[in-house]
């Protein structure tokens, strides 16, 4: 685990600013020198990844607010990565789809109900 307070992505939350707890920032996975950590605001409920690269003279690092726990994380580094091919047939199967899909998801929050 890195020194906290030398990446703020990882001390405290985007949202809320509250401070992380050490065991709510976990290491997902980690290749040369990028590191993919999940982190858990106990203030107010939300995830972030945080990619953290370590470059010559710096870090770099990039993060992305997500409703996935630390067990889905740790689940989802392990799973299959997903194709091009596959984002495209997701994109088109929406596109083709997206009457029927708005309505459910308009019917699933009780908006026509
Ligand atoms: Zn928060």
């Amino acid at each position: 685990m890195p020194n906290l307070n030398s990446y703020p992505l990882l001390n405290h939350c985007p949202i809320c600013h509250a401070l992380y707890a050490k065991e709510d920032v976990r290491l997902v996975e980690e290749k040369d020198r990028a590191k993919l950590y999940h982190s858990y605001c106990q203030a107010c409920c939300h995830g972030l990844l945080a990619y953290v690269l370590e470059v010559a003279g710096g870090v770099s690092s990039l993060g992305l607010i997500t409703d996935a726990s630390g067990v889905d994380m740790a689940r989802l580094a392990n799973d299959p990565l997903v194709t091009a091919e596959e984002c495209v047939a997701a994109h088109r199967c929406i596109l083709e789809n997206s009457r029927d899909l708005c309505q459910r998801l308009l019917d699933m929050s009780g908006k026509l109900a």
